[in-house]
Formats: structure tokens, C-alpha cells, sequence
């Protein structure tokens, strides 16, 4: 297959936007299209919170904090700390005063008739971002989360507030039935030469963009190949809930389980080197170093994947 022109991602928070940090350094980044969790989205004080796509955001304008992966780097907490002393608010979501700009200005826009997609994009060409970042739809889709001991939580009120510490049975996204596929989002897929799914956790930021109607269909028809990269690597999660779901969900914390879930949908799987050699069935695998320690390793992990797929006889 000749070298990739456009590689689209489906992509969620922290784990996903280092590997879209690692294609951005070895791809023209105008030739990134990301499709991304909106399931985690909230309104907070009035304020329209985006948490995966300001991720991402931040990781491709070289905002993000390097210590968290999320938030604004070098930001301060002199509202949220006000808002605290002074109103009695309860500061359980952090909210940096820089990363407030950014609340502010999408509620702004989204108040003023925009969609989430023409919000995002208006953003996105303010921080001089080159790849398309798009909303998994405009629609409201939150994802809710069944749990054992306290019922249904939203999904911030799980993450968050509860460190995702209750025990999940089920989960859902509310209202999916009723988002669409945006014509931004249609487009980055069938353009693609090639798609990838990032190692985000495939419960909280893969499975509501795979629960818009339609998406799983459009993903399993298209020519492109359709690649997964593992969010497990040595039968655990880097970091996050995604091996503590998987046990609660009683699925065993393997790869092989991964590739399953994105049966259908994926012709190809990025195992890590670290995991025990698996049977991934129909699907093309290889085991590459997926731990993405440092952008050198971000960049190469990206590199070797887009060689992989790229050496696929068509
Ligand atoms: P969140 O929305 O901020 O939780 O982030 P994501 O859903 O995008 O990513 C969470 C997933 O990323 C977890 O399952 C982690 O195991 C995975 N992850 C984080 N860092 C790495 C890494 O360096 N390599 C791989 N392969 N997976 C990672």
C-alpha cells in the first residue's frame, strides 16, 4: 500500500492523545482527522466541559501538562480556589484558570447557535492546530455507568468524583439512539487511508463512538484498514479503569479480549511486546513497544505502526 495521505483516529483522553502527540510528529499533521469521546462531557457552573477533546486539544497546540497529560501547563486554580473559600463550591473537578478561557469561550459559541463540530473547529484554528478535531457528534450522548453499590452514576460523578473506585455492571449511553453522524465525521472515515483506535479505554472512549447509529457500520465497510493499538500491556491497564472494568465486566485482562471487543471493526491489532504471544483469530497482529514513555517513543510506536500497515499487500 503507498505511504497513508490520511489517517483518521478514534481517540479518547489521556492515553489516546499521546499516540496522536506521536503521529503528529511523523505525519503532516493536516493530514489527522480525530474523532473523539464525547460521552465523558458535562455542564459544570453553567460551563460546556469537553474534557477529551480539550485533551487533545492541549496535546496538539503544546499546552498540555506534562505531569497530568490533561489541563493547561503552568495553569493556576484562582477561580476554582474562590469559588471554594469564598461560595462554598465544592471544587471536586478541577478547573485550571486557563483551561476556564477555554469553557467559557465554547459555551459562548455553543449558546450562540454554533454545534459542538463548528465550536470545536473554531477553537481548534485559534490554537493554530492543524488536524481536524472533531466531536464524535453534536448531540448530547453521556455515557452512565451501572454500578453495584450506588446505582447509576453520571460519568464524571464516577471518574472523578469517586476516583472510579465503585464497582461497574453495566454501562450506557444515554440518548445515543438519537446522535448522528456529523458530515465532518462521515468524511475523515471514508477519506482514510488508514483508521487507527487509539489505546484508550475501549469501554469509556471507544464504545460511545461506536455507539452512534451507524458508526460501526460505516467502520466495517470501509476499504481502509481499520487498526487497534492495545491499551493492556502486561495483562494490566497503563493507567485508569480500563483493566479494573474488564475484571467487573468479567472479561479476563488480556489483549486477546481487546481485539475481541473491536471484532468486526478492526482488520488489524497492535499488541505490545510485554503481553504473552496471542491468537487474534482472522485479524493481522504484531507485537511492537506500545508503552509510550517519552514523545521518542510516541513518535516511533506511531512510525512503526503506519510501516506495519503500510507493508499490507492491498
Ligand atoms: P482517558 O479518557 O483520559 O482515561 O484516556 P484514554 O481512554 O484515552 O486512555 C486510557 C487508556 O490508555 C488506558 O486503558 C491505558 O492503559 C492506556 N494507555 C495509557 N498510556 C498508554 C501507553 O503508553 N501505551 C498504551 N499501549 N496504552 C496506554
Amino acid at each position: 500500500m503507498a505511504l497513508a495521505r490520511n489517517i483518521a483516529v478514534l481517540i479518547g483522553g489521556v492515553g489516546g492523545a499521546k499516540l496522536a502527540s506521536g503521529l503528529a510528529a511523523v505525519v503532516p499533521t493536516e493530514r489527522l482527522s480525530f474523532i473523539v469521546n464525547t460521552g465523558d462531557d458535562f455542564w459544570r457552573l453553567g460551563l460546556k466541559i469537553c474534557p477529551d477533546l480539550d485533551t487533545l486539544m492541549y496535546t496538539l497546540a503544546g499546552l498540555v501538562n506534562p505531569e497530568s497529560g490533561w489541563g493547561v501547563k503552568a495553569d493556576s486554580t484562582v477561580a476554582l480556589d474562590f469559588l471554594a473559600q469564598r461560595y462554598q463550591v465544592e471544587p471536586w473537578f478541577r478547573l485550571g484558570d486557563k483551561d476556564l478561557a477555554t469553557h467559557l469561550l465554547r459555551t459562548h459559541w455553543l449558546n450562540d447557535g454554533r454545534s459542538l463540530t463548528e465550536a470545536t473547529a473554531c477553537l481548534v484554528k485559534r490554537l493554530a492546530i492543524r488536524s481536524a478535531i472533531l466531536p464524535m457528534c453534536d448531540e448530547e450522548a453521556p455515557t452512565m455507568l451501572d454500578t453495584v453499590a450506588d446505582g447509576e452514576l453520571g460519568f464524571q460523578e464516577y471518574f472523578v468524583k469517586r476516583s472510579w473506585a465503585p464497582a461497574v455492571r453495566a454501562i450506557r449511553h444515554k440518548n445515543c439512539e438519537r446522535a448522528k453522524l456529523s458530515a465532518q465525521v462521515r468524511r475523515a472515515l471514508t477519506r482514510a487511508d488508514i483508521v487507527l483506535i487509539a489505546p484508550s479505554n475501549p469501554w469509556l472512549s471507544i464504545a460511545p463512538i461506536l455507539a452512534i447509529p451507524g458508526m460501526r457500520d460505516l467502520l466495517s465497510q470501509l476499504a481502509a484498514p481499520v487498526v487497534a493499538v492495545t491499551p493492556i500491556i502486561a495483562g494490566d491497564a497503563v493507567k485508569g479503569p480500563t483493566a479494573k472494568i474488564m475484571r467487573e465486566l468479567g472479561l479476563q485482562v488480556r489483549a486477546s479480549a481487546i481485539a475481541r471487543y473491536y471484532r468486526g471493526i478492526i482488520s488489524g491489532f497492535v499488541d505490545d511486546l510485554r503481553n504473552e504471544p496471542a491468537d487474534f483469530a482472522d485479524l493481522r497482529s504484531i507485537q511492537l513497544d506500545t508503552l509510550m514513555i517519552d514523545q521518542a517513543r510516541k513518535a516511533a510506536l506511531a512510525q512503526a505502526t503506519l510501516d506495519w500497515v503500510g507493508s499490507w499487500s492491498p
